[in-house]
């Protein structure tokens, strides 16, 4: 299976879990690998990628740096710096598109995603790869007529949704814990808003029996698989979701995946270091993620 990273992911000099912890998994994935997992760097998103999906004002702001409030939008401070990073990790999220429909399964170590909205970053999120990774493929993959993003990062997909909501063969499906960039969904897309821990995997597995029922062959899912619900995570976070209940998340999605032969890229999303949660836990949250993907291949 391929992973894609670069250090250009981490080049931003804005110090946070965002944008620091693919290289702390990456290194973890060094010293300790995953059976057939090969870490290949992506070929950066082009400036006419992003502004498929952003406007030019913002694509600009975040090149240049000005207007700085917008540059910043994502609440990260500014530097030249951030511009290639986003880049980078953006081209890590399509060519993980293009590796899954291809390979079958495919992963990028990118974060900051599901909240940037057409003019501006929000929530972390700077540009929104997953919009964009469902757009581009749709147009250039003959196999791919419909893609399903399913995101179960703790917060609600609202900059996915004002992106897909509206872009014809995409089905937006959302699993959330946290009301941070809550949306009410135009159908045939779908929010779950879960408030208590013992109805999480249940929700999550009535809503795949729901996709199944709905008949649609998805040409490719992007997982948006968040591991801030963990309830030691900073932000999200919900008492009661543990590092076991999202490894038998893990287990059910890529179950489902495989069964119903959708081919799979995943990118890690939110999950945030705090008292309750050290950079080593969180790593071993994120490779939940990679190894249960890298049993889809076999
Ligand atoms: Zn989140």
């Amino acid at each position: 299976m391929q992973l894609f990273y670069s250090q250009d992911y981490v080049r931003a000099a804005h110090a946070f879990d965002t944008t620091r912890k693919a290289e702390w998994i990456a290194e973890s994935l060094e010293r300790e690998p995953v059976a057939d997992i090969e870490l290949v760097a992506p070929e950066p998103a082009t400036e006419a990628q992003v502004r498929e999906i952003h406007d030019e004002a913002y694509v600009t702001a975040i090149r240049t740096g000005e207007p700085r409030a917008l540059a910043e939008s994502q609440e990260f401070v500014w530097d030249a710096s951030l511009w290639p990073a986003v880049l980078a990790s953006t081209g890590g999220v399509i060519a993980a598109a293009r590796a899954a429909v291809r390979d079958g399964v495919a992963g990028s170590l990118s974060s900051g995603l599901h909240h940037a909205k057409r003019g501006r970053g929000d929530g972390y999120c700077t540009f929104n790869g997953l919009a964009l990774a469902a757009k581009l493929l749709l147009r250039e993959e003959s196999t791919v007529s419909s893609v399903l993003i399913l995101d179960l990062d703790a917060h609600c997909g609202g900059g996915t949704h004002s992106l897909v909501h509206d872009m014809p063969g995409v089905r937006h499906a959302d699993v959330a814990v946290d009301p941070f960039d809550f949306y009410t969904p135009t159908p045939p897309h779908t929010l779950r808003f879960v408030r208590d821990a013992a109805d999480y995997l249940p929700s999550i597995t009535d809503l795949l029996a729901s996709l199944e029922a709905e008949g649609t062959q998805f040409g490719l899912c992007l997982y948006n698989a968040g591991m801030d619900p963990y309830e030691g995570s900073k932000e999200g976070r919900l008492a009661g979701i543990t590092r076991d209940v999202l490894a038998e998340r893990e287990r059910m999605v890529f179950a489902w995946l495989r069964r119903r032969q959708i081919p799979v890229a995943f990118v890690l999303a939110g999950g945030y270091t705090g008292p309750q949660l050290s950079e080593e836990g969180l790593v071993a949250l994120h490779r939940l993620t990679i190894a249960e993907a890298a049993t889809q291949g076999a």
